[in-house]
């Protein structure tokens, strides 16, 4: 836990330990919590938040609230990889985290979760909200800046501060992201990637962009921001407005599959319908869509092999966000075939029929995600809730 280790990154000298940085400012809230190098091999955010740290400090930078940084997955980050035996941010499941509390000679991620854990436990007990979870991330391909999020209103509300793009609802299709796991809790949780792993701008648009997101929490003002408005436009380059995506496919790559994304797809990339995208096993894998490719993997490891994404409407949003307002989701029950999970108030339990007459995105609607499949079941799991004691 004491690990302090200086790492060569983006031709800088950085420390590398759990706690990067903390600020107690002349307020108790909010707090802000950013996590750098879940992934090993994506240190981008860690150079980005010891530069933020080093410079709120030098030049004493008024600040409200408390700011902390936590390093990832730091046995990857220390050889620069993903992971070494199991992705740190697949693992963040109520199962796995009691399994933390009951195991002894843990291996080496589980290692890693317990302390980031116990970290974000003592903060959300110690300290005051509204609490603002930030990870950061870089990705494989070449990319934009773009966020990721639970819908869930709040959430929502504050990635509108940022005019990058959006995507609702990655954790349909991920077990176990971390940011999830902190929704569950009600805390406003959001994920920036920020370009390609090795690309220093990465480390320059998480710079800007933890700025921005400090002054959307209200920890730092505008005004003693030196660049500010330089690191606002640098990162509304590629949007002049926020947009919202959501996830209309992913292709899953199979244990032993041989996959090879088609070279030079780059990140929202518009695609056709029938569109040579991939290879698996040789055999060609053609777009069934016209929309955006999102995510392409041009590494290794991991088992995404590409996402496919489209905008959603202007009018989608607010109907949802005043149906939810509403309440609206509470009649979902009426229908025949959706049941009340008696044992979470935040869970719909729908059988596969239903499921099937009712689209999916009728759910996403009233701020539901589709999880568990259970025999011919369905869970659907609210976004929205209230703050709750962190387990
Ligand atoms: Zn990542």
């Amino acid at each position: 836990m004491s690990k302090q280790i200086e790492i060569q990154s983006f031709n800088e000298k950085i420390i590398v330990k759990r706690v990067i940085g903390n600020i107690s400012g002349t307020k108790e809230s909010p707090t802000v919590i950013a996590i750098g190098g879940i992934h090993g091999n994506e240190r981008a955010g860690l150079n980005a938040l010891s530069q933020v740290f080093n410079n709120i400090e030098k030049e004493n930078i008024p600040f409200k609230g408390n700011f902390y940084g936590i390093a990832g997955n730091i046995n990857a980050i220390l050889k620069n990889i993903r992971f070494k035996n199991v992705d740190l941010n697949r693992i963040w499941t109520k199962q796995e985290v009691q399994k933390l509390y009951n195991g002894y000679d843990l291996e080496v991620e589980y290692q890693e979760q317990y302390e980031i854990y116990i970290i974000i436990r003592d903060i959300l007990k110690w300290e005051k909200g509204p609490f603002y979870f930030i990870d950061l991330h870089t990705t494989s391909a070449d990319t934009q800046p773009f966020i990721t999020i639970s819908d869930s209103l709040n959430n929502r509300k504050f990635s509108s501060n940022f005019t990058i793009p959006t995507i609702l609802g990655i954790e349909e299709f991920l077990d176990g992201p971390l940011l999830t796991y902190i929704n569950e809790f009600g805390h406003i949780a959001l994920g920036f990637e920020a370009g390609q792993h090795d690309k220093k701008e990465s480390v320059d648009n998480t710079v800007a962009f933890l700025w921005l997101a400090l002054v959307a929490a209200k920890c730092v003002k505008k005004k003693e921001i030196k660049n500010y408005s330089f690191y606002k436009k640098s990162l509304s380059f590629f949007n002049e407005q926020q947009e919202f995506y959501k996830i209309d496919y992913k292709y899953t790559i199979k244990p032993l599959e041989r996959f090879k994304m088609v070279d030079g797809y780059k990140n929202f990339q518009e695609i056709d319908k029938n569109e040579l995208l991939a290879f698996s096993n040789g055999k060609e894998i053609y777009s069934s869509y016209k929309a955006k490719i999102f995510m392409p993997l041009y590494q290794q490891k991991g088992d995404d092999g590409f996402f496919i994404i489209s905008k959603i409407s202007k009018f989608w949003l607010k109907a949802s966000r005043i149906l939810r307002k509403l309440k609206f989701h509470n009649l979902l029950t009426l229908l025949p075939g959706v049941d009340a999970d008696l044992a979470n108030k935040h869970t719909l339990i729908v059988n596969q029929k239903t499921a099937k007459f009712l689209a999916t995105d009728i759910f996403h609607l009233f701020g539901y995600r589709k999880k568990i499949i259970e025999k011919d079941k369905f869970y659907f799991i609210k976004r929205d809730r209230k703050v709750s004691e962190f387990l």
